[in-house]
């Protein structure tokens, strides 16, 4: 699966990889997620969460 061909399944636009926080275990992280230009949707799979988080924790594990 490629993030580049994701749409917003409300405004029917291809979504952009955006600089998007969030908080995990107490911790603010950046990531790129695909983001609707136009609503603002973030586009969050759960493949995507999980590989995001396992990702954070393997940073947290080297700090
Ligand atoms: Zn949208």
């Amino acid at each position: 699966m490629k993030e580049a061909e994701l749409v917003c399944a409300k405004c029917n636009v291809p979504l952009a990889p955006a600089k998007t926080t969030f908080v995990y275990l107490k911790h603010e992280f950046y990531a790129d997620l695909p983001r609707c230009p136009v609503c603002g949707q973030v586009f969050v799979s759960e493949e995507l969460t999980t590989g995001k988080m396992a990702e954070v924790e393997t940073q947290l594990e080297d700090k």
